[in-house]
């Protein structure tokens, strides 16, 4: 029997409600993705994902996987999943359908996304990376690279990976090494790139390495850097595959968690590859992907958690202990005050993560079909303001949920037998990988707020205090609510305003404050999407919805969330505040 049942009400909520499916709905070529499609596909998905997925979870934490006479094995049922699953088309979901996709729209595919995510997050990664790659071919490839490549990719008969590591290169890629010479109309790759998810396997009968490499010649720094798709097989004319193209595995890890996910090291010896976009351009082509990957592994940080509460609340339903008054013998512990904490605070963060992600998906459907240039644009910055911080905060946020979900279990949490371990190894990648939160955070403040003069946080900031206005017409209902988000705002703002007329003063300040200005930034936006909840949940409640139950706890975990998650937002501020100064103090040889 699965533990996981994916939560469609809570996911069709944030797409109608919060991400405004309505809107999308309009744009063209979305003109299909009607409420009442959307929910039977999130439906079948759920089905999919509770029952054929989420049971090969514990398989793969178990067996892992090897490399054995240079081929990568992973679990008989990771490979009888992956076919059921891609043979029923589910792959390319929210890929164009000129490309083979189903063409729905980015955030339904993120809601399915979450689905395989939090049913097996090993296993889901292979499907992720393959279609992060297939955009980046779509976008920048040639005609000729996207006919022999993408409807496969798409289609899930081949997959994807990305390939920048390096032992002396990972968060720094200027100093990536493998090399690329020309060869009559392609190039040849030589080099060894490390930790590559899913760089090999026999579930498909090739695999597509989008690999960074250096030019002979090129420039160094991330400017010499240019993409190339490299297969593990070469391809012929005619699209079928011939001999291996001198992609080894050298090895596979072992780590702490994910273990049904290989992570290789990979050799490429004078390996045929097809640019893909313009030479030395390579890391804007990567940044494609990236928009996607990063989305991605912030809504892992919701999917795992999810997870883990789902785990959570069932053992504390089951499990008795301890006596309670006003009722006989013994009591099962959700009764304990202390417990309920515990999961009121999970499934409060849940939902505002589940919230903000799923809008940030949105800003890419509308920055990619809104007809206007100026929306496009706009949505654009929205887009990749919150990409680090959905990645970064929700990320972060899940070491923590997994943790107390871990901690509702007791000692049996702590041994493997009942599952609750796995959830929290498992995050524990989620922070490192697509860039580690020091980097998210250099990226939103370097990139996304400093280089604009923070005109795309000021509209954010001024969306969030529109929200704070509207809350006024539910008069005392919301009230708490309502002055607890307009505090916090308050605060983003403040810090906002600080990073302004300080960064420029010390080089070490935007270093310094920018996790902290992350975290501010989540903690904020996950309680604006909370305060909208709430607002759509009162709504409802007075048109007499039938599912009472459901609006009303809405605004329960709304209420919990600005009472005991959004005070936190004057505390970041005030770490932001207190600027480089004690953290840079210390000389090197004072630590
Ligand atoms: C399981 C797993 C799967 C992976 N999958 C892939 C994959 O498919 N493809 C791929 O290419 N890579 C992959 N990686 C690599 C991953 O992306 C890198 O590990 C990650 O980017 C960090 O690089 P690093 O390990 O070299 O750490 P470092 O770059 O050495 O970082 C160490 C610490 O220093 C900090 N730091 C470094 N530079 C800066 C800076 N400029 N400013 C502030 N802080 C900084 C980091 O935040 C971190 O805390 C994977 C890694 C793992 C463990």
């Amino acid at each position: 029997m699965s533990d996981y049942h994916a939560p469609v009400k809570d996911m069709l909520f944030a797409i109608t409600r919060l991400a405004d499916l309505g809107r999308i709905n309009q744009l063209q070529g979305f003109e299909d993705a009607t409420p009442d499609l959307v929910e039977a596909v999130l439906e079948e998905a759920a089905q999919l994902a509770n029952e054929v997925v989420a049971p090969i979870n514990a398989i793969g934490d178990r067996e892992g996987t090897r490399v054995e006479d240079g081929k990568v094995i992973v679990p008989e049922e990771f490979k009888t999943v992956y076919r059921q699953i891609t043979g029923d088309g589910w792959a390319g979901i929210s890929q164009s359908a000129d490309v083979g996709g189903q063409g729905l729209p980015y955030v339904v595919g993120l809601a399915v996304e979450e689905m395989w995510q939090a049913a097996s997050l090993a296993w889901s990664l292979c499907a992720l990376l393959t279609q992060g790659a297939a955009r980046a071919i779509e976008e920048h490839g040639s005609e000729e690279i996207k006919a022999l490549l993408l409807e496969k990719m798409v289609a899930g008969e081949w997959t994807g990976t990305m390939n920048l590591t390096e032992s002396q290169a990972g968060s720094d890629l200027a100093a990536i090494r493998t090399s690329a010479a020309p060869d009559g109309n392609g190039y040849r790759v030589t080099g060894q790139k490390i930790f590559i998810t899913w760089g090999d396997h026999e579930m498909t009968n090739n695999v597509i390495h989008l690999v960074l490499a250096r030019l002979t010649g090129a420039p160094p720094g991330v400017r010499g850097l240019t993409l190339f798709a490299v297969p593990k097989r070469l391809i012929h004319a005619d699209g079928s595959v011939g001999e291996s193209n001198n992609v080894c595995v050298v090895s596979a890890e072992h780590k702490l968690g994910i273990h049904g996910s290989p992570t290789c090291v990979m050799s490429f010896e004078n390996s045929f590859g097809y640019p893909v976009g313009e030479l030395n351009k390579g890391l804007a082509c990567m940044f494609t992907m990236m928009n996607h990957a990063r989305l991605s592994v912030g809504l892992e940080g919701v999917a795992i958690s999810e997870r883990a509460y789902q785990q959570a609340l069932a053992y504390a339903r089951e499990r008795v202990q301890g006596q309670k008054k006003g009722h006989e013998g013994g009591v099962a512990i959700i009764e304990h005050p202390d417990v309920r904490r515990m999961l009121m605070h999970m499934k409060a963060y849940i939902e505002a993560m589940r919230g903000l992600a799923y809008v940030t998906g949105t800003h890419l459907d509308r920055a990619n079909h809104e007809p206007d240039e100026s929306v496009r644009a706009r949505e654009l910055a929205r887009l990749e303001l919150l990409v680090p911080v959905v990645k970064g905060w929700c990320t972060e946020m899940s070491q923590s949920l997994t943790s107390l979900a871990l901690q509702v279990h007791g000692g049996m949490g702590y041994v493997e037998e009942t599952g609750a371990a796995q959830h929290l190894r498992d995050a524990r990648i989620t922070t490192i990988y697509e860039g580690t939160t020091g980097i998210q955070a250099a990226d939103l403040i370097g990139r996304k707020i400093l280089r604009d003069q923070g005109q795309a946080l000021k509209l954010l900031i001024g969306d969030m205090q529109a929200t704070v206005a509207d809350l006024e017409r539910h008069g005392e209902r919301l009230a708490p609510i309502r002055s607890l988000l307009q505090t916090a705002v308050g605060e983003l703002a403040a810090a906002a305003l600080w990073l302004g007329d300080n960064f420029a003063g010390n080089p070490d300040t935007p270093g310094a404050v920018s996790v902290n200005f992350l975290m501010l930034m989540g903690t904020v936006a996950g309680g604006w999407q909370m305060a909208r909840a709430a607002s759509v949940a009162v709504e409802q409640l007075d048109a007499g919805v039938e599912d009472k139950s459901f609006f009303e706890a809405k605004i329960v975990s709304a209420t919990y969330f600005a009472e005991q998650i959004l005070p936190l937002a004057g505390a970041y501020r005030a770490r932001v505040e207190a600027g480089a100064g004690t953290i840079m103090a210390l000389s090197d040889d004072q630590f």
